[in-house]
């Protein structure tokens, strides 16, 4: 990358000599590269987008998501449980559960109307975010072009053969059908077609951009793409219920500092007696997505994206399920699963107890099947992990060569979530778990898949509104609430206070 600084004429040659000279120090170059790294990328995106919907909330979640996040401990049962407990109750750690049954007592005393607040939504601020994103894509496709439809369309292909339009263009949006985009298949030149494999979204620009337009633009995939996820429409039955059934399971031990405190990191996890670690750091909003599972004992559980395993090991923790599965395609994140099990569960390797009671999996969630259904699933699914995606620049998904990749994630969660919903036996709980902010891979995925399975699979799920049981960690993190609050699950917001999260999670019991 060279600066042509200086042009001059030398007249014996009578001809130009372009000197290339590196101009400016080494700053210039290493601002240079910080500009163009992936988690610049992920924080421009976010700042345009998360702005765009939470507001002035934004800014302070931006500043604790560049800071140092904090963890809670989770005490190992399979280790000295006691031993641990009391050396991070010296430590001045706080048990979740005391925590929580403090809170609880506080609200019902003072507080009685804030237990079970109406969540609002921020729908009207994320259309408009929507909106302008599909404006831009549509100008980067039609510049100046005066035949630019006001919308691109996205057409979700059901299993039935029909066609459901989600979005329309201007031409229908104004009862015409317009002459200048081709309307059936045979009108395209396929040959320069995006690959069809993409699934619902890749229908709109199959179906409503001219072939002349896509000429050399094969692997271009349009940001609002991933937009079209998030819909609002009520046209199949949508039940959501407050959660009455939510407990602290008996044994599972949890640690962590108060909220403001300058004391919350936790000394490396040392080896116990036995050999295993003595506790697990982890994010608490991990913690919640099991605890939302509402384990019982003997559950049947399946993790349907498990590794490296931290969730299922939690859930093992509580020491409620017979049998939990722990499923994921990644070969490298699997061989992980298996250490940090053996790290954490004694005679991990050895005993048959465990082949038994903790199966390893390695199927595509989306075609995962199962005779004997699940009393549990959790659906920990692949997304932009926010807090990472800011702060560390290896194996980003806002890399240019993730871009595909990363739009097409609302398409992946939300068939994660739809198989997740066909594994669970009728009265079982489905919980889906992301660590975004985004209201298209939270909300959005959460009701695309209810959709799909009520209209694909017959499949009927109840939302279950954890709101009130979460009240009770409001002196412990950040959850959000008001006008930023998401319909259908809770979101642990990053705060300085309580660094935390992102975090969402979604209870969903099947009823048929
Ligand atoms: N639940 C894990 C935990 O608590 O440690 C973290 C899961 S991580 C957020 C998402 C996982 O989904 C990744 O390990 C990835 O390999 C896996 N994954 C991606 N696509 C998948 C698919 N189609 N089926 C199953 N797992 C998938």
């Amino acid at each position: 990358m060279f600066h042509i600084s200086n042009i001059c004429k030398n007249s014996s040659f009578s001809s130009y000599i372009v000197i290339q000279v590196r101009n400016k120090t080494k700053t210039h170059w290493a601002k240079l590269k910080r500009k163009t790294s992936p988690k610049y990328k992920a924080l421009n995106h976010f700042d345009d987008f998360y702005a765009s919907v939470f507001g002035n909330k934004w800014e302070p979640m931006r500043e604790a998501m560049l800071r140092r996040s904090k963890y809670v401990a989770v005490v190992n049962n399979y280790g000295d449980a006691e031993e641990t407990v009391e050396f991070l109750t010296n430590k001045g750690a706080h048990c979740l559960r005391n925590l929580m049954s403090i809170q609880q007592e506080f609200h019902k005393e003072y507080t009685p109307e804030i237990s079970n607040p109406i969540p609002q939504n921020n729908t009207n601020k994320l259309q408009e975010y929507v909106d302008r994103v599909q404006s831009e894509d549509i100008s980067s496709i039609y510049p100046q072009a005066s035949d630019a439809p006001a919308r691109l369309n996205f057409t979700d292909k059901r299993s039935d053969g029909n066609e459901q339009t989600l979005q329309l263009n201007k031409s229908e949006m104004d009862g015409n059908q317009s002459q200048n985009y081709p309307t059936t298949d045979s009108q395209l030149d396929e040959s320069r077609i995006i690959d069809p494999a993409m699934g619902i979204s890749s229908e709109a620009l199959y179906q409503y951009i001219p072939a002349t337009k896509l000429k050399g633009m094969d692997e271009w995939v349009p940001e609002s793409l991933h937009y079209s996820f998030y819909s609002t429409d009520k046209d199949f039955p949508l039940v959501n219920e407050p959660e009455t059934e939510f407990k602290m399971p008996e044994h599972l031990k949890v640690y962590t500092y108060e909220m403001g405190s300058e004391y919350h990191k936790f000394p490396e996890p040392k080896r116990c007696q036995t050999g295993v670690f003595n506790y697990y750091p982890m994010d608490c909003g991990s913690v919640l997505a099991v605890l939302a599972l509402c384990l019982s004992p003997g559950d049947r559980v399946l993790d349907l994206c498990s590794a490296p395993g931290g969730k299922a090991l939690v859930a093992l923790q509580t020491l409620l399920p017979d049998i939990v599965v722990c499923n994921d395609t990644s070969l490298a994140r699997h061989n992980r699963m298996e250490r940090i099990f053996s790290d954490y569960l004694f005679d991990f390797k050895t005993s048959n107890r465990w082949r038994e009671r903790v199966l390893l999996r390695r199927i595509d969630g989306r075609i995962f099947t199962d005779d004997q259904g699940f009393d549990k699933v959790l659906v920990d699914v692949p997304c932009t992990t926010d807090r990472l995606s800011v702060n560390e620049d290896e194996n980003n998904v806002f890399r240019p060569d993730r871009i595909k990749e990363r739009l097409r994630l609302p398409e992946l969660q939300s068939q994660l979530l739809t198989n997740a919903l066909r594994l669970v036996r009728p009265g079982g709980a489905v919980v889906y778990s992301t660590c975004s902010l985004s209201p298209v891979q939270n909300d959005g995925v959460v009701h695309a898949s209810l959709k799909r399975a009520f209209e694909d699979h017959g499949v009927l799920a109840a939302v279950r509104d954890l709101t009130r049981p979460m009240s009770a960690l409001s002196s412990t993190l950040s959850l959000a609430s008001g006008d930023i609050a998401p319909r259908y699950g809770q979101l642990v917001l990053p705060s300085v206070a309580a660094n935390f999260g992102p975090s969402y999670f979604a209870r969903l019991v099947r009823l048929k």
